[in-house]
């Protein structure tokens, strides 16, 4: 025999019957006590009762590994100022009344999607996939509600790829509030007029809220950005993204040595320095003494990669030191010097485009802030790429982005 219910947390409610099932799911009758409707047609608050309306069972949160469900039969008033006398069933405020369950259960099958999957949450609760999609549907909004959202101080905008190796991209615009990431809109394509149609649509008087765009160093986000916030607002590159840049030319780089050394070294020299990608992708400090070793027997038989990679660390480490950005700037001047006069051609590419970006990428050292916001924006991304391929709909990708940031109902 399962323990009575004395509450079920549901406002408003009488709990008139509890029953359980053969196969241990437990049935609880309320009676609702809120008294009257809103008369469909006319709005007016009605109370005069006219019928008993057809019996309706909702899911609830279960009780010890059972299954709850809550049965009540509501009431349909009429009113009997509308021409006809129609009448209206009540509406209790715990459901929503084309769902099969409650809002607090639909809450937590909210909260269990956080960082998982719909396929997961649905074999845990023992609830079809269906039922998780049509919960989702019906308690997660596909778009931002401006009227939650009192400031937009940091503006983040990012990219995804929706199919693994594909070239269809998303854009994820956020923004932190009180600390918390919150995703703003779900771009269906990075065209220019796409980000700059979107920020147009922010309300005004949280456009001029804007203080800090955080983005890579694609023109076709940087421009609308200027555009629409005007010149009062500093874009920022992350620094993550200049980053990506200059690995990669050094990537670029390696792999063209690599084909040298490979047709000059014997093949026993040469499979010596297998792994060597992943060596120089290392942290210098978290290399193990064979791949030291490995790293030191590349550099003798290529000076160029030395050179380059000693540049690489040192342009990250000014990247890391607490450093004002009149200091970044005269630290990245001399950087940039010392790499044109050597005679290394890989970083050539980067260069110009340090040069070109030069105010957006030395903003990152006014305000480090930034970075933070966007780095966990950016690993929150990350790993919901993984779940997210396969789902091509900006409007479900919003909801499970918004999901994954805030959960259910967040209040910023
Ligand atoms: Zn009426």
């Amino acid at each position: 025999m399962t323990a009575f219910f004395s509450s079920i947390n549901l406002p408003n409610i009488k709990i008139t019957d509890q029953e359980t099932l053969d196969n241990r799911d437990i049935i609880v009758r309320v009676e609702c006590l809120e008294n009257g409707t809103h008369c469909k047609c006319c709005g007016k608050h009605i109370i005069k009762r006219h019928s008993l309306n057809k019996i309706i069972r909702l899911k609830h949160l279960p009780s010890c590994g059972d299954d709850v469900y809550i049965e009540s039969q509501l009431v349909r008033y009429q009113c009997i100022d509308c021409n006809g006398s129609p009448t209206t069933t009540q509406k209790p405020s715990w459901y929503q009344s084309t769902g099969l369950c409650t809002d607090i259960y639909a809450k937590h099958i909210i909260t269990e999607l956080i960082n998982s999957t719909i396929s997961d949450v649905a074999s845990k609760e023992g609830i079809t996939q269906d039922r998780v999609n049509s919960i989702i549907k019906r308690y997660v909004p596909t778009e931002i509600d401006w009227s939650k959202i009192k400031e937009i101080k940091d503006l983040g905008i990012d990219e995804i790829a929706l199919k693994k190796g594909h070239k269809d991209f998303v854009v994820i615009i956020s923004t932190k509030i009180n600390g918390k990431a919150v995703v703003l809109a779900v771009l269906k394509n990075r065209k220019k007029d796409t980000v700059k149609k979107f920020f147009l649509s922010i309300p005004k008087h949280l456009a001029e809220t804007v203080e800090n765009v955080c983005s890579d160093m694609y023109d076709g986000f940087i421009n609308p950005a200027k555009e629409v916030f005007g010149s009062k607002v500093n874009i920022i590159i992350d620094r993550f993204h200049v980053a990506k840049n200059y690995r990669s030319a050094m990537e670029t780089l390696r792999k063209k040595e690599m084909r040298r050394l490979k047709s000059e070294l014997s093949e026993g020299d040469y499979k010596k320095l297998k792994n060597i990608m992943w060596i120089l992708r290392k942290k210098h400090n978290e290399l193990g003494d064979e791949e030291k070793e490995t790293l030191n027997l590349l550099f003798k038989y290529s000076p160029l990669l030395k050179k380059a990679y000693n540049f690489q660390n040192k342009l990250t480490s000014i990247f890391n030191q607490p450093i004002s950005q009149k200091q970044a700037k005269r630290k990245i001047k001399q950087w940039i010097n010392a790499v044109e006069k050597s005679e290394l051609t890989c970083f050539n590419t980067f260069i110009k485009t340090l040069n070109k970006l030069w105010n957006e990428i030395l903003n990152y050292f006014i305000n480090r802030l930034n970075s933070g916001f966007v780095e966990g924006l950016n690993n929150k991304i990350k790993v919901l790429k993984r779940r997210c391929y396969g789902i091509f709909n900006t409007e479900n990708l919003f909801q499970r982005i918004s999901i994954d940031f805030a959960g259910y109902g967040a209040t910023y």
